[in-house]
């Protein structure tokens, strides 16, 4: 297996490399508070509308920018930034200098590993066209 991920930095990787770093989970696309004293990012069940919950992939990914202008498209030069981000996220571990896990699709070879190891957000959020109050979604998704 060709570890680029343990070899190069984000911003020496090629864009297929790059997108293929995602492990697809959705916890991204997740609406989140900020702890006003603390910044603390607290993250919900609530999906971004272009979420699709089953297979936790964007309904429109090469358009998302335009049609959510709130979605963040990372990119390298926001390494710094990624802290905000699930631990188990890839971009983070390795702008962290850490390896990715055994669930991952670029390890373990399958895209539904992410799934079966609980990881993504798969069946387990809802739409924030029916969400209301977001404080009422608060999920520690690290559990
Ligand atoms: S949190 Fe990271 S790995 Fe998961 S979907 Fe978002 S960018 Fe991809
Ligand atoms: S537009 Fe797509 S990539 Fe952006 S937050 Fe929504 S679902 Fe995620």
């Amino acid at each position: 297996m060709n570890k680029f991920w343990r070899e190069k930095k984000l911003s020496e990787m090629t864009e297929k490399q790059w997108e293929s770093l995602c492990d697809g989970c959705g916890l991204c696309c997740l609406h989140k508070l900020e702890d006003q004293d603390t910044h603390e990012i607290k993250y919900t069940n609530v999906a971004c509308r272009l979420l699709d919950s089953k297979s936790c992939r964007c309904k429109n990914y090469t358009s998302r920018k335009t049609m959510i202008p709130d979605c963040v498209v990372l990119t390298p030069d926001q390494v710094s930034q990624f802290h905000w981000l699930p631990i188990t996220c890839a971009y983070r571990l390795v702008s962290e200098g850490r390896d990715l896990y055994p669930w991952h699709p670029l390890v373990s070879g399958s895209a539904t590993t992410v799934h079966s190891a609980g990881i993504s957000v798969q069946g387990r959020v809802i739409s924030e066209r029916d969400a209301g109050d977001l404080e009422d979604h608060i999920v520690c998704w690290e559990d």
